[in-house]
């Protein structure tokens, strides 16, 4: 089920190396791993339990949670809060992996509910700056800002007064956690989103990188290379941030949200910003890792991906172009609770990789359950990767 290697993988990285990938794992959670995933490659069960779980989360049916919080819960998130999500920390430090907090909050409405979301994300800038494992923390927009204001400002609607306060503070909100993240030396890496909201986010996130990436990359913009715009602007900005005097930071993703893009296109008859098919999205992924790789000096970049060849080929190009393994500014990452044979066994060969660790209550996080359930439904993608690497695992051990 693995993916085909690229040819001529002259980097000594081994991802079928299970006993590295699982080295910290019980029989009895390899088992329970393996039951959730096997679980998961079910989609009408992903399909339904999506509906109904949603609308009992929601509902706050009493029986829910405690199945949630036994099961895909404990696989994809690090806690309920901050504090919940240090031995998530410990177990990845110990696996010479880095932490990434990020707080599950979006979606969100309301002026109070939003400076809660700034403030917990302030609080996670607080500890990451105490921890020297954990580099930098993510954050949405969504979560700090009511959707329809950014659909507006993506339009480029005019905004009437109330508007217009509404994004002053939100551009208020957003400073104040690059600020204190810049005070304390932590990074801030923004989520990409729907591209009905992505214009208004870019621009917020530019500006930022404008104003904080002046001696250091504090923040990331997320580029989302199943777009087929995506790789001239990343190219476009990194160009813009030169002239000015400043550093891009640039998370590269292939996108999350494909199905719901191309049927919006659909429905409003415009063209939809995504690839027509997954060659062009992964020759651009490639690309852009290639164009950051290349360019390392002025951009900090990030590899999220679980993708396997995309992983071995960003490793391959820093082989190649004879750049420090541990540069501060090449990195690798993936989701806490996926592809563990990737990052354990990048970490051991002495990259700096970290995982994504996502917490908050369980109501908050179901969406980001939901996408990872789904993105794990095909059983020729990642979910049958992870399957035939615990039963490889299974077998070694004698299981
Ligand atoms: C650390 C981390 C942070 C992330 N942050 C974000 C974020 O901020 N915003 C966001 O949107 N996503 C984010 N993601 C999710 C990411 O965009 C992907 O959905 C997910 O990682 C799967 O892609 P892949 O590269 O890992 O694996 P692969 O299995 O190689 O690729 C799967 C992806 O390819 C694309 N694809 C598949 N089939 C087609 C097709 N027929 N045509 C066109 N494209 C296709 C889709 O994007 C799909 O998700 C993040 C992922 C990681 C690991």
């Amino acid at each position: 089920m693995s993916e085909p290697e690229p040819e001529n993988n002259s980097v000594n990285l081994d991802f079928n190396n299970t006993e590295i990938a699982f080295y910290d794992k019980s029989d009895s959670e390899l088992t329970n791993t393996y039951r959730l995933f096997k679980l998961m490659s079910q989609k009408f069960l992903v399909d339904m339990g999506s509906v109904i779980g949603l609308f009992a989360v929601k509902a706050n049916l009493p029986f829910v949670k405690p199945i949630v919080r036994k099961t895909i819960f404990k696989q994809f998130v690090g806690g309920e809060n901050l504090l919940d999500c240090q031995p998530a920390i410990d177990r990845l430090h110990k696996n010479n992996t880095l932490t990434i907090l990020d707080y599950g909050a979006e979606g969100k409405s309301g002026e109070d509910a939003l400076d809660e979301v700034m403030k917990e994300t302030i609080k996670a800038v607080e500890l990451a700056a105490s921890n020297s494992s954990v580099p930098a923390i993510s954050t949405k927009l969504t979560g700090l800002a009511d959707d329809a204001l950014l659909l507006k400002c993506n339009e480029e609607q005019s905004l009437n007064p109330a508007e217009q306060l509404n994004y002053e503070r939100l551009i208020d909100r957003i400073s104040q956690v690059c600020s204190r993240a810049e005070e304390l030396g932590v990074s801030v890496l923004v989520d990409a989103e729907e591209s009905w909201m992505q214009v208004a986010i870019d621009k917020i996130v530019d500006e930022m990188m404008a104003k904080f990436n002046k001696e250091k990359v504090v923040v990331y913009n997320t580029y989302q290379l199943y777009r087929h715009d995506k790789l001239a602007q990343l190219k476009a900005d990194h160009q813009i941030a030169l002239k000015n005097g400043y550093r891009i930071g640039a998370k590269l993703v292939r996108g999350a949200y494909m199905d719901k893009e191309r049927k919006r296109a659909e429905e409003k008859g415009y063209t939809s910003p995504i690839h027509k098919n997954k060659e062009a999205v992964d020759r651009d992924y490639d690309l852009s890792l290639k164009y950051c790789m290349e360019n390392y000096e002025t951009i900090g970049s990030i590899c999220a991906t679980h993708n396997i060849n995309s992983n071995l080929y960003q490793a391959k190009l820093i082989e190649e172009l004879g750049i420090p393994k541990d540069h501060e500014h090449i990195n690798f990452c993936q989701l806490y609770g996926m592809s563990d044979y990737i990052t354990f066994n990048l970490a051991d060969a002495g990259f700096n990789v970290a995982k994504y660790v996502p917490y908050g209550p369980i109501k908050e996080v179901v969406p980001y359950l939901i996408r990872r359930a789904k993105e794990n439904t095909s059983i020729t993608g990642e979910v049958g990767r992870e399957l035939e690497f615990i039963t490889k695992e299974m077998k070694r051990r004698g299981k």
